[in-house]
């Protein structure tokens, strides 16, 4: 018998603004289309397990379980033996676990997709998702238009009433404004202990 259904990890990363979900939608749909059976998951920031919507910033939609335990993909695929393609957007906000879960599903002779922010906005590797591009069979690394000089950009600026967010911030201020920026390599502000930090992977 020819091996024909092996499994694969695809993982679609950029900065923010890059398109991820769009792409990550366009390859559910076209696999729809091609009748195989999808399953879609998103992190869910608090504990409780919801029926929602992967949304692109362009619109696109498409149905997703939201959790935040990795163990929890496992039981939902495990349910349902006829999934084709697994799905995860936002994989960057799962804990390291989630890498030992989606390859036991590759092994499995599952299509996994998954999309994310290859780094955090210090411009350091996001989490999983840095073994996860490793083990890839197929990256695609999407770049956003740069919101100072209109360049390619792959890095994510964090801005917080308005200044540069410094490297030490904590993930969320309470009251403060806070928004995000594409940005290209020669616009993107490192804060100077991201050298520390590099000399120390
Ligand atoms: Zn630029």
């Amino acid at each position: 018998m020819l091996n024909s259904s092996k499994g694969m990890l695809e993982v679609i990363c950029g900065p923010m603004f890059s398109g991820k979900t769009e792409e990550l939608i366009r390859r559910l749909k076209r696999a729809e289309f091609a009748q195989l059976k999808v399953i879609a998951f998103k992190h869910k920031i608090d504990n409780r397990m919801t029926i929602e919507c992967i949304n692109a910033h362009n619109g696109d939609k498409f149905k997703a379980i939201a959790l935040d335990n990795p163990e929890d993909i496992r039981l939902f695929v495990g349910q349902e033996t006829d999934i084709d393609i697994i799905a995860i957007d936002e994989v960057q906000f799962f804990s390291s676990s989630i890498i030992s879960v989606l390859l036991e599903l590759v092994d499995n002779k599952k299509r996994v997709i998954v999309s994310g922010l290859d780094l955090d906005f210090r411009g350091m590797p996001f989490g999983c998702i840095s073994q996860l591009l490793t083990f890839a069979d197929y990256v695609t690394k999407l770049k956003a238009v740069c919101v100072k000089c209109g360049q390619d950009a792959h890095f994510t600026q964090r801005l917080i009433d308005d200044k540069i967010a410094r490297f030490d911030d904590p993930v969320i201020i309470v009251g403060a404004q806070e928004r995000y920026q594409s940005r290209c390599r020669a616009c993107f502000i490192l804060d100077n202990k991201y050298w520390t930090e590099i000399k120390r992977l």
